[in-house]
């Protein structure tokens, strides 16, 4: 990462990046550009640095940050109409472990509607395009920050997964994308989605970049009392057994996504990894208990959007219940409101045995299954997705194809463990191809030094 120094400025590193972002303007990245907030900083930084003074380790390095984490600049609008005008006054302790080392923001990025979606299309500024290819998807939720990335208008970009907005647009960019293991870096002020699965995550072009970025943000907070111990930053070691998934090796996955495993694999076994298959069962019911559990959680997080406490209210009745109905109505979007309703049928009294108590017993038997996997592998290698970017419009308007492109992604959120997506070359038409590494929960810094291995031997 290009840091700030006595030879490269911080201003400059920042004029250069929102530069790019104007440049690349037509991609629909950016919801807010911080140009005034984000030079301000950067003079801070050089005088700093002009002074001998000491500066963090991500002094003057510009970064793009996911619509849905609060800071006071600009509007938080989780890229949906509801929340449009709300400014938030906290900020997002991911953000400030960043900013306390200097990293600075220069704008907030396009994405799915409260991340529900896999393309950025459910989006009430319109879509993101892919880095690649105009007529694609970025995919998502987090696709604003995967381009970014990918179009190098910044050295990082955060991101949210709840169920694979980190690793699915990665891989449609051919960048790095990690999904940590549940509990490691702090929600506290991100918007939230499914308050189990939530994970605050990284794009970067390379592993180093995300190593850094892991140090500087994992640890416990005493604001989310679901964050872990500070495990990120003690030793650890790299894998050599990588277990291959048999359920998903099917007609359903694209060949030139097969191919770039088996290639991958091969390149391993030369190298003297070992490489096993392995049955995992449960996740074919994965993506089915993920679309019960994750509903069920939006239900209850978005019933706080009443035109009341936060932005945008639809203002043309005195009667509080019209109001409220009215600014729901018109606040979400197709999406959202397809969620609250799955959300509160799988939960309501006559249907909650039937749906939500047995997905959350499928729920169990992944865990279980994922803690088995591990105890023959070290890590697992798999598609991110069954599909490489799709057309724009293609699955918009069909939820269930939409869904099934999570369907590899979705059953580490419910099981809590990392994905880190690795570019794995492009298919015949150019677009990115990446594949999934997988660890148990707290191998966050063993998969990126893997990795980085892996991305030795290929050299
Ligand atoms: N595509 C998945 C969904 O729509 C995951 C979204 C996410 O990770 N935020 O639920």
């Amino acid at each position: 990462m290009k840091v700030a120094n006595k030879t490269v400025s911080a201003v400059r590193l920042v004029q250069d990046a929102l530069k790019k972002a104007h440049e690349f303007s037509d991609y629909n990245i950016f919801t807010f550009l911080n140009e005034e907030g984000a030079l301000k900083k950067a003079r801070e930084i050089d005088k700093k640095i002009a002074r001998g003074e000491k500066v963090g380790r991500l002094a003057g390095v510009p970064y793009a940050l996911k619509d849905n984490f609060l800071t006071p600049e600009g509007e938080t609008t989780a890229s949906a109409h509801i929340l449009q005008g709300f400014s938030s006054p906290v900020t997002a302790t991911a953000v400030k472990k960043l900013e306390d080392e200097g990293a600075i923001m220069i704008g907030r990025t396009n994405m799915d509607a409260f991340a529900h979606g896999s393309s950025t299309e459910n989006s009430y500024f319109g879509p993101t395009l892919n880095s690649h290819d105009k007529t694609r998807v970025a995919g998502g939720s987090s696709g604003g920050s995967a381009v970014a990335v990918a179009l190098d208008i910044v050295e990082f970009a955060t991101g949210t997964d709840t169920g694979g907005s980190i690793r699915q647009p990665a891989s449609f960019n051919g960048i790095y994308g990690l999904k940590p293991t549940y509990g490691c870096i702090s929600r506290y002020g991100v918007v939230a989605m499914a308050s189990s699965t939530d994970c605050v995550g990284f794009f970067t072009k390379d592993p180093d970049d995300m190593d850094l970025l892991m140090s500087i943000a994992s640890g416990k907070d005493s604001k989310d009392l679901t964050t872990l111990d500070d495990y990120y930053n003690t030793e650890t070691t790299s894998g050599r057994t990588i277990g291959v998934v048999k359920e998903f090796d099917n007609d359903s996955v694209a060949p030139e996504i097969r191919k770039a495993l088996e290639e991958k694999c091969e390149l391993l076994k030369s190298k003297g990894f070992e490489i096993v298959e392995l049955e995992m069962p449960a996740l074919k019911y994965a993506l089915s208990a993920y679309y019960i559990i994750v509903p069920a959680e939006i239900t209850s997080n978005l019933s706080r959007y009443d035109g009341i406490r936060y932005g945008f209210r639809s203002d043309d009745s005195n009667d509080l219940n019209k109001l409220y109905a009215k600014t729901r109505d018109d606040g979400f979007m197709p999406e959202n409101k397809r969620r609250i309703m799955i959300g509160n049928f799988v939960l309501s009294s006559g249907f909650y045995d039937a749906y939500f108590l047995k997905a959350a017993k499928v729920r169990t038997l992944i865990v279980k299954e994922y803690e088995d996997a591990f105890k023959k592998c070290d890590f697992l290698l798999t598609p991110v997705a069954p599909n490489p970017a799709f057309k724009l419009g293609e699955k918009v308007n069909d939820p269930v194809a939409m869904y099934l492109e999570d369907m590899m992604s979705v059953s580490l959120n419910l099981a809590g463990v990392p994905g880190l997506t690795i570019p794995a070359g492009k298919t015949k038409d150019g677009l990115p191809l990446g594949l999934q590494l997988i660890g148990p929960r707290r191998s966050d810094k063993a998969l990126i030094e893997f990795s980085k291995n892996l991305r030795e031997v290929e050299e």
